[in-house]
């Protein structure tokens, strides 16, 4: 009776499911999850594979948590739903909790997922300049390479070519600069391109004229575009320059948010950045149910003031902050907390990235980077020409890790041609014996096709 069941599933999903992302193969059969336990989940037939990229680098904590979903439960059956135009218990205990976890004074508005707590950010940027008495200030600065998104704001912030055009005319007032990406800089082989890069945004707003430039939009660690990990100056000079502009940094911990990195948020590893608005989703509730969050400091806050009167941002979202996400988000931080996951990632993540970083020594792996547990393996025919490798190997890799029971994922599309960094992102609870199993898959696939 499986197979008769899976038959139809099957056939369901090629008549009526309209897939995210790929382009829906007829003939490919769908890959339907039926079960997860942990960091695993099984298949329709029952084969298991380790998710190496937390779904969609969300389910930090893995799956089956039952006190997770006994938070759901409850706060259903005693307040299903409540709008926050007025408020509710989960949303204040989580708004307070966030501002704790920020390690200053942030006040918080709830969404659904990344891309709306980026346009939030943007509207709420625009809103604070208008009120500060600089309503040219419009404008936003984003670096190649970056997903910030997929709705009309977040995906006009977004750089990744393939991803937008077909859509164009993206958002006007959305401009781009080089990543920080030492491995291939735009500013030549250099010593601390990455300072360059940063300095090329102070170029970018005098040019454009500091009155225009509303904000800045980053992620720490650039996550889906290839993991591009910084020098640690970089961000601390990208702050700078905000500030000297009276640019606002918009920090994306939509990925490096609650300990991915090895710190409770990516701008942590520096103790001088301080973030004006900080945009989360995926681990603020490790995926149980879908929350978005724009913190914003004390000081941009203080702009929508206005004799006593605090809500004239004109923003609602029906679900955003809904009771029971709200819920999952401080019982996933209080695991988080209580398991000392963020500690355990920062220790692990550095003997894993240890063990990948000896891949460079196969002739095709031409650079490693990582951060906590976030690794992207940037593949190139050869070293000295980097040539990025074809499209082809790339998915024979990745089907040959999925052979052996282990999901990892591939950079999203950039420029055509450079989709050549494989990522790996295991949930944050993965046991030591996943983590090796990760490694080792990861090893023995790469020594067969990157020799
Ligand atoms: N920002 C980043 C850095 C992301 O990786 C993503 C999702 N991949 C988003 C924003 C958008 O999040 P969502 O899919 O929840 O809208």
């Amino acid at each position: 009776s499986v197979n008769i069941d899976t038959e139809d599933l099957v056939q369901k999903d090629r008549d009526y499911l309209w897939h995210a992302m790929a382009k829906h193969n007829e003939k490919a059969l769908p890959f339907i999850a039926r079960r997860g336990e942990g960091s695993w989940f099984t298949d329709m037939d029952g084969n298991r594979y380790l998710d190496g990229v937390s779904g969609l680098w969300c389910l930090n904590l893995g799956h089956g948590r039952k006190e997770i979903a006994l938070a759901a439960f409850e706060q259903m059956m005693s307040l299903s739903y409540f709008p926050l135009t007025l408020s509710h218990v989960p949303a204040i205990e989580l708004s307070a909790k966030i501002s704790e976890l920020l390690q200053g004074s942030y006040r918080t508005f709830f969404s659904n997922s990344g891309s709306e707590a980026n346009e939030t950010a943007f509207k709420i940027a625009r809103q604070y300049h208008a009120q500060n008495g600089n309503p040219g200030k419009y404008k936003f600065i984003s670096r190649y390479r970056a997903y910030h998104g997929s709705t009309l704001g977040a995906m006009s912030a977004t750089a990744q070519a393939n991803r937008r055009m077909k859509y164009d005319p993206t958002a006007p007032g959305f401009l781009h600069v080089p990543p920080p990406y030492s491995y291939r800089s735009s500013f030549g082989d250099m010593p601390n391109s990455d300072l360059a890069a940063a300095d090329f945004i102070d170029q970018v707003i005098s040019w454009e004229g500091a009155e225009t430039v509303a904000g800045v939009i980053m992620e720490p660690f650039i996550s889906g575009g290839g993991v591009i990990i910084p020098a640690k100056e970089y961000l601390v000079r990208v702050a700078e320059i905000c500030k000297k502009h009276d640019v606002l940094l918009i920090l994306d911990e939509v990925v490096s948010g609650f300990g991915r990195t090895g710190k409770m948020f990516g701008f942590m590893h520096s103790d001088e950045v301080k973030p004006d608005i900080i945009t989360m989703a995926k681990g603020l509730t490790s995926g149980y149910l879908p929350l978005g969050a724009t913190a914003v400091s004390s000081k941009i806050y203080e702009k929508f003031k206005e004799n006593g009167t605090h809500n004239h941002l004109r923003h609602v979202s029906t679900y955003g902050g809904h009771p029971a996400s709200c819920a999952v988000a401080l019982k996933n931080i209080e695991i988080i907390e209580n398991e000392q996951i963020v500690q355990r990632v920062a220790n692990l993540g550095e003997s894993i990235l240890g063990k990948l970083h000896d891949l460079t020594a196969l002739s095709k792996v031409g650079e490693v980077r990582g951060k906590g547990f976030l690794y992207g393996i940037e593949l190139v025919e050869d070293k000295v020409s980097k040539t990025p490798v074809s499209e082809e190997l790339m998915g024979n890799i990745i089907a040959a890790c999925t052979k052996k029971g282990l999901i990892i994922g591939r950079n999203g599309d950039t420029v055509p041609g450079f989709n050549n960094v494989l990522i790996i992102a295991p949930p944050l609870s993965s046991t030591e014996e996943d983590l090796d199993f990760v490694v080792d898959t990861v090893e023995e696939v790469l020594m067969e096709f990157c020799k």
